[in-house]
């Protein structure tokens, strides 16, 4: 099944449970627009390759497009049509002005030297400047593309327009405009539903120990998971008790200390080696330790058929996108497992690129604090409404979650109406 359909498949399920108007089910299954760009790149040598990229916009009924774009040898048109669906749900979840957005373009930079990339970069750009803009759809950093790559966008549209705009994309250089707190902003997300989630099932009598004695599993030790790992710990109390990345895992039984392995992975690139710890793990192991709450913050596809009946965590918080397989989600919820779905529990990220947004439109820069506390107040907010929904339509959270977003995205479709 393509990416698409399975995507098509969540959405068709919360809009049964729904009751969402055919009419309206089927506007919103296809993308607004799919732009497909085929360009040439002089490559060091003196040749020149032609390479594909695209931009697809879903539904722009609520603000502009937004969604990264992704280097990547596999991309397709598929795949960046279900990420661009994706990011719908994942802006209106949180209640942020946009729409979804995403791009791509075929190629493995890895093998791309530095000119290579940068020209590629600035070629892509211009060819997609046809349909971005600040206040059409707006770029950011994804799979494989950086901040680097995202001044060099930044600096080629504005070359083009004649003007510096920093709205045109977010995920920037903080001397280019980026915005405070960003780096952490997705691992903080994780840390406030992780917190919500605790308070709602602690209100429901579902859950009995407080936050500080909580015990945490986080697979993947990247950007999301140690701002996670050190949020929950060092804001919260709790005990991230094992930790794993793509070099194996760790068990220490009184919790790792977060600064140190951070530290330690900050010098040998992975956490393989760390001497802190009770006794080594394999991934596996982490995903179905003894633990109050598991964090998947890797990659997608972490927990199927085969292991979902082995997670012994009642609580598990989605902070990478698709760690679930549908099955294995089947099985976890018969389980009686409370999953907090990725682009709920990830769009702290996507929140805090909003603001970086709004920072450049408006050509003045918040303080850490003030970006902090808004993320709170969004993502808490966003928990809330989740919740109410799972309440009202007695169905799971990642339904819920769709529900929610369905409603906001159909109501603005509805209000603006079918042009002519
Ligand atoms: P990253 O590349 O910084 O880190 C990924 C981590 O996962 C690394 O520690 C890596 O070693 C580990 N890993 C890779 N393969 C593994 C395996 N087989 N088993 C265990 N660990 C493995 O990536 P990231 O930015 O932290 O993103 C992690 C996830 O969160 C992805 O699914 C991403 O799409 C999602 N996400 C990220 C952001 C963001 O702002 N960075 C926002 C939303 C969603």
């Amino acid at each position: 099944m393509s990416l698409f359909e399975n995507a098509l498949k969540q959405f068709n399920k919360a809009a049964d449970i729904m009751k969402l108007d055919a009419n309206m089910r089927e506007v919103l299954s296809q993308p607004k627009r799919e732009l497909t760009v085929n360009f040439p790149v002089k490559m060091d040598d003196g040749s020149i390759k032609v390479f594909t990229g695209h931009r697809v916009q879903h539904n722009v009924a609520r603000g502009p497009a937004k969604g990264g774009v992704r280097y990547h040898q596999d991309v397709t048109l598929d795949e960046v049509k279900a990420l661009a669906f994706w990011m719908t749900w994942k802006g209106a979840v949180v209640g942020i002005p946009y729409g979804g957005g995403k791009g791509g373009v075929k190629v493995d930079p890895s093998l791309l030297s530095e000119g290579e990339l940068e020209r590629l970069s600035r070629r892509y750009f211009s060819e997609i400047q046809v349909i971005i803009g600040e206040k059409t759809d707006i770029p950011a950093p994804d799979m494989n593309t950086s901040g680097k790559i995202m001044g060099w966008f930044m600096d080629t549209y504005s070359m083009n327009v004649g003007e510096p705009v920093l709205g045109i994309v977010t995920g920037k250089p903080l001397e280019l405009g980026g915005s405070l707190g960003r780096t952490e902003a997705t691992g903080r997300g994780v840390r406030v539903c992780t917190e919500e989630v605790v308070k709602y099932l602690t209100d429901k009598g579902t859950v009995s120990k407080p936050m500080n004695q909580m015990r945490i599993a986080v697979q993947g030790f990247g950007n999301v998971g140690q701002y996670t790992a050190k949020l929950i710990s060092e804001e919260l109390g709790a005990k991230i008790v094992a930790i794993s990345d793509i070099s194996g895992g760790f068990y220490k039984d009184s919790g790792f200390d977060v600064n140190d392995l951070m530290a330690y992975c900050a010098k040998n690139k992975v956490i393989k080696g760390y001497p802190n710890a009770d006794r080594e793990i394999s991934n596996n192991e982490l995903l179905c330790c003894d633990v109050d709450i598991l964090i998947p913050a890797a990659l997608e596809n972490q927990i199927t058929a085969a292991n979902a009946n082995d997670i012994r965590a009642k609580i598990i918080v989605e902070a990478a996108n698709g760690p679930i397989t549908p099955e294995g989600d089947e099985i976890l919820l018969k389980k009686g497992a409370f999953i907090v779905p990725d682009f709920l529990a990830n769009a702290g990220g996507v929140t805090v690129s909003y603001f970086e947004w709004v920072q450049g439109m408006q050509w003045y820069f918040w303080d850490i604090d003030e970006v902090r506390k808004a993320l709170h107040r969004l993502m808490k907010k966003a928990f809330a409404d989740v919740a109410g929904a799972k309440e009202k339509y007695n169905t799971d959270m990642r339904s819920a979650a769709y529900a929610v977003s369905i409603e906001k995205v159909a109501t603005a479709t509805k209000l603006r109406g079918i042009y002519p």
